[in-house]
């Protein structure tokens, strides 16, 4: 889920996130805004409508409460034909004629006044006295609601234009002329619509929506271009920790390695010094500490399980003259060939080790005497039978061998074992040398 996160804050589109997202938030407010806007021209023209309503009717009340009024009689202003009242045509004293002018008359007269204007008025009802009030389709619909839902007004914007339609009620003030109609005081006597241009009662709305427009526009780049320099710092900041958190890594990584490359070369050291302490460092033969202590330990076991033991002592015949002539490092070499002939002719269980110099030890457990005389014949041969390749040269190369056996019944210590090993040998030198000598008791004196 982190891990997402990250990849879609750095992915190239992340840029285009801040620019939705407040596009998102932005358009929804102006949407908001606009609606209100809408309602409050709606209610504005509502306004409009009501207050020329009221205008037109104060005056027809005054018309009405003073009974009509005389104006002269000229080509505009006629006879009322729809009029049926006495003293409808009068002459003043001077002579001026007046015709009454009742507030039905009236009001069509202010309609024509205002025809083609800004404002148009028009008195009309489903029951007409005089024809030329005949109701268009919508102040029909107008009228039939009024009449029927018993509302205050009708307003509706109908081809672009604002209309609204008030009723017109019967009064005291009215019943001269309409009771012989049959309205009684309160009967809806018709209505007085009103109307517009919807551009015209909205001209408030559209500069209001026009800063609108401005307003949320400029709102939106700004916190937009806000959006996407914080989320720039972001990336920067996230990409500041990851490489500080990479490089404290690396330096953990690097710590942990050098570590283990210490540990590995600490345990190296030690089992060279383990291997130092039991080997021989030239030839990789057991050392004399460990032969030794092999020694004992096979020692007693023979002893306890009434077994066997052969020890052989072996020294390389002339080595001094090896040295001599073929050089030390030449004699280091013959050391280490006549160590891996002997191992190589050894059993698993028998024990080799460098005594000194060119002086070794074997070890053959449950060996008895006659097994142990032929292997230590099977070694003098692997040394005398072929001769050592050491590079370029070939050294014929022999050893003596002095073999002493662990007698059960007699209480031979560790020492007098190695010592009659060391008497047998002696006497393989003195009789010639390439030869296996046993020890035996007459050596002994
Ligand atoms: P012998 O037949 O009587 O044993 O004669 P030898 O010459 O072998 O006499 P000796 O055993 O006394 O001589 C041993 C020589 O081995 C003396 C010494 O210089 C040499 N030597 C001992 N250790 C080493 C070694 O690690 N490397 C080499 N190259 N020579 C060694
Ligand atoms: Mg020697
Ligand atoms: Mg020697």
């Amino acid at each position: 889920m982190r891990d997402r996160l990250l990849w879609l804050i750095h992915s190239p589109f992340a840029l285009l996130f801040p620019i939705l997202f407040w596009a998102l938030v932005v358009g929804l407010a102006y949407y908001r805004n606009d609606r209100t806007l809408q309602h409050a021209g709606f209610d504005l023209a509502k306004q409009r409508g009501e207050v020329a309503f009221q205008l037109i009717q104060t005056m027809r009340h005054w018309n009405a409460i003073h009974g009509g009024v005389y104006a002269p009689l000229t080509e505009q202003t006629p006879e009322n034909p729809w009029l049926e009242i006495p003293e409808k045509t009068i002459t003043s004293p001077e002579g001026v004629v007046l015709t009454k002018l009742n507030p039905a008359y009236m009001t069509r007269q202010i309609a024509e006044l205002l025809e083609g204007g800004r404002l148009e008025i028009h008195l009309t009802s489903h029951t007409l006295m005089n024809p030329n009030n005949q109701a268009d389709p919508w102040e029909k619909r107008a009228l039939t609601q009024l009449e029927e839902s018993g509302d205050a007004s009708v307003v509706e914007i109908v081809d672009d234009r604002f209309r609204y339609m008030a009723p017109l009620h019967i009064d005291q003030s009215c019943m001269p002329c309409h009771a012989k109609m049959g309205y009684e005081i309160g009967d809806m006597r018709g209505g007085l619509s009103v109307s517009f241009p919807v551009s015209y009662a909205q001209r408030l709305t559209t500069g209001l929506r026009r800063d609108s427009i401005l307003t949320h526009l400029v709102t939106f780049v700004l916190l937009s271009v806000t959006g996407m320099i914080a989320l720039t710092g972001l990336r920067r900041l996230l990409r500041s920790l990851q490489r500080e958190r990479d490089d404290r890594e690396s330096i953990i990584v690097d710590r942990t390695a050098n570590l283990n490359k210490e540990i590995k070369r600490h345990r190296r050291s030690q089992e060279t010094l383990t291997y130092l302490a039991h080997h021989d460092e030239l030839t990789g033969a057991r050392n004399r500490r460990w032969i030794l202590a092999q020694l004992g330990y096979l020692k007693q076991e023979a002893e306890q399980c009434s077994g066997t033991l052969a020890v052989l002592m072996l020294d390389i015949d002339y080595f001094k003259h090896i040295n001599d002539r073929y050089g030390h490092q030449k004699g280091d070499e013959v050391l280490v060939t006549f160590v891996s002939r002997l191992q190589s002719e050894l059993r698993q269980s028998d024990q080799l080790g460098r005594y000194g110099g060119e002086e070794f030890l074997v070890l053959l457990p449950d060996t008895s005497q006659s097994d142990a005389e032929k292997i230590a014949q099977r070694l003098r041969r692997a040394i005398a039978d072929t001769p050592f390749q050491i590079n370029d040269e070939v050294l014929d190369v022999t050893t003596s061998i002095g073999l002493a056996c662990l007698e059960v019944d007699a209480s031979l210590g560790q020492d007098e074992l190695v010592g009659r090993a060391d008497v047998a040998l002696y006497l393989a030198k003195q009789t010639g040398r390439n030869r296996v000598v046993c020890w035996n008791d007459e050596m002994a004196h």
